[in-house]
């Protein structure tokens, strides 16, 4: 195990323990006060673990089904001949996630993909801010839950500024869901919107 990991990781980890306290914690991080931070109160840094070498095989690898790959283009709200867009469970905010319709993550986009990604980017974005009441769009690429690329698509409400930068995700799990008729309506709407320039709305 310990040969496997990278040499710069190694080094991380050794700082990271010459860091913890007398508890094997590290000290709690400026964003703990900052003003976008959701939680407040008595808190303390998760300690951190070991290295998990070779990481465990995500969805759609490793001989795991894809999920993306199995609903197709059933689930989309949007699609055209090589992308489509889904959405997660209802959540407090718009959220929409942008995916290529054959099996590839970033890395092996190719330079096709690579480029259609681009303007399917800049189109949901304008389809997101469409529908008023958007602040900022945000767009995120995780990937470590599952290996088929979805790019995540956050809608910040206008005005909350709390809800600005990299807490938006947090705040998303904390925040009260839309109730089901008003986040289809909002998918209808921006399948609508991107339909305007291509593709198909499926909603
Ligand atoms: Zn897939």
């Amino acid at each position: 195990m310990a040969e496997l990991v990278h040499p710069r990781n190694a080094a991380l980890l050794r700082r990271v323990r010459d860091a913890e306290g007398a508890d094997g914690r590290l000290a709690l991080p400026d964003v703990a006060s900052w003003e976008i931070f959701p939680f407040e109160g008595e808190m303390r840094v998760k300690a951190l673990e070991e290295p998990e070498l070779p990481e465990p095989a995500r969805t759609g690898e490793g001989g795991k089904p894809c999920d993306s790959c199995e609903t197709g283009v059933s689930q989309a709200v949007w699609a055209d001949e090589r992308w489509k867009i889904t959405a997660p469970e209802p959540s407090a905010i718009p959220i929409v996630f942008l995916s290529p319709r054959k099996h590839v993550d970033l890395g092996n986009l190719g330079l096709l993909l690579s480029g259609e990604m681009g303007q399917r980017i800049w189109r949901l974005e304008m389809a997101l801010t469409s529908l008023g009441g958007v602040g900022r769009v945000h767009l995120n690429r995780w990937g470590d839950g599952g290996a088929h690329l979805h790019l995540w698509f956050f809608a910040r409400p206008e005005g909350l500024l709390q809800l600005r930068g990299s807490s938006l995700a947090d705040w998303t799990d904390t925040l009260p869901a839309m109730p089901l008729h008003e986040w289809q309506d909002m998918l209808s709407a921006v399948a609508a919107e991107m339909a305007v320039l291509g593709g198909k709305a499926l909603r």
